[in-house]
């Protein structure tokens, strides 16, 4: 359980909060996003915290903006990607440098209230190892989003080893041990909401009302939505691979009945006109359970491959602290 120390300290191991904050295009929302954020953090008595955003190759000026913030105020670091890898990559740099006792990512365009954190923190001080925040609604989210959303967290949570509990994103507090078990996963594919809930730990929910983005647009669009959610299954689930052999047990039983029928017909009525109807049909359905088989299996095996390659998850061109380059 966490003690707040209460004193400033330029002693590095005294940070007790770590907020990480992935930005894509996010230029125009950044000076109130902070304003809220630094009023929510400036009230914590007795905490101190480090601020790390993550310019996932902003094709805007969000740096620019970032690195005015970061003059600033020295709590604020900024990790510049090399280009953009991705929302699941950028948690990732953020999570890998993220010094503090308790880690917090944050979405950069204010939907997720940062308000929340003192709940959070309450949570945490009562012993909880991961403090997750449960949107009360998806009253924001378009329809289509929605329903991708919906049917990929149920057939996940049907067929996967453990459950992604609903209407929970990534907002949420991460004690040390957590974030230290996320990092030893060695996954390339970074399924982050899978990973947390992988871990397990001492879990508790804190509710909250999604707020609409306030500048900017999403960076989800349906393509990449559906294929998070095909990354999240294939990454914690080989159901479909036992899918589709039952698929195949199931279509040659149904043809071996189906030829016994015929044998029986054709020894009791004699030969009949074979008819083409019933052929096509038996054709392509297997041609197409087959297809689905082998689409499911070059899914799997993309990924083998991709894992395989041991690529880093993301390259870091450049990080800053106060506004200027590290060395
Ligand atoms: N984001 C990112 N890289 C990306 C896409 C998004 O770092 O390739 C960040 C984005 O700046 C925001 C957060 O991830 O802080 C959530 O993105 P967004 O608001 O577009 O997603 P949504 O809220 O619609 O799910
Ligand atoms: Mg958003």
């Amino acid at each position: 359980m966490p003690a707040a120390t209460g004193l400033y300290n330029s002693d590095l191991s005294l940070i007790k909060l770590s907020i990480i904050v992935p930005c894509f295009n996010e230029a125009d929302g950044l000076n109130a996003f902070f304003t809220r954020l630094e009023l929510t953090l400036d009230n914590l008595q007795g905490y101190r915290y480090e601020i790390i955003c993550i310019d996932d190759g902003s094709r805007d000026n969000t740096l620019e903006i970032l690195c005015l913030h970061a003059a600033r105020n020295h709590h604020i670091e900024i990790l510049e990607l090399s280009r953009n890898f991705g929302k699941e990559a950028a948690l990732t740099a953020g999570i890998d440098a993220a010094r503090g006792e308790a880690i917090i990512p944050l979405d950069a365009d204010l939907q997720h209230p940062p308000e929340l954190i003192h709940d959070m923190i309450k949570e945490w001080e009562n012993g909880s190892d991961v403090v997750l925040a449960r949107r009360r609604s998806r009253k924001t989210d378009r329809l289509t989003k929605r329903l991708i959303t919906q049917f990929f967290y149920q057939l996940h949570n049907q067929i996967s080893e453990c459950e992604i509990p609903e209407n929970v994103g990534d907002f949420r507090l991460m004690d040390r041990r957590v974030v230290d078990a996320v990092k030893c996963l060695p996954e390339r594919k970074r399924f982050m909401k899978g990973l947390f809930a992988w871990v397990g730990f001492r879990q508790s929910i804190v509710e909250f009302d999604i707020e609409p983005r306030k500048s900017g647009k999403s960076s989800f669009s349906t393509r990449r939505l559906w294929a998070l959610g095909l990354d999240g299954i294939a990454s914690f689930s080989t159901v479909p691979l036992t899918v589709s052999t039952y698929a195949g047990l199931i279509v040659a039983l149904l043809s071996l009945v189906y030829g016994s029928w015929i044998i029986i017909k054709t020894l009791a009525f004699g030969a009949d006109v074979p008819g083409y109807a019933s052929l096509l049909t038996a054709v392509l359905f297997l041609g197409g359970i087959q297809i689905l088989g082998i689409g499911i299996l070059g899914g799997y095996i993309g990924r083998i491959y991709n894992e395989s390659k041991q690529r880093p998850v993301y390259i870091i061109r450049q990080r800053y602290s106060r506004g200027v380059e590290n060395s």
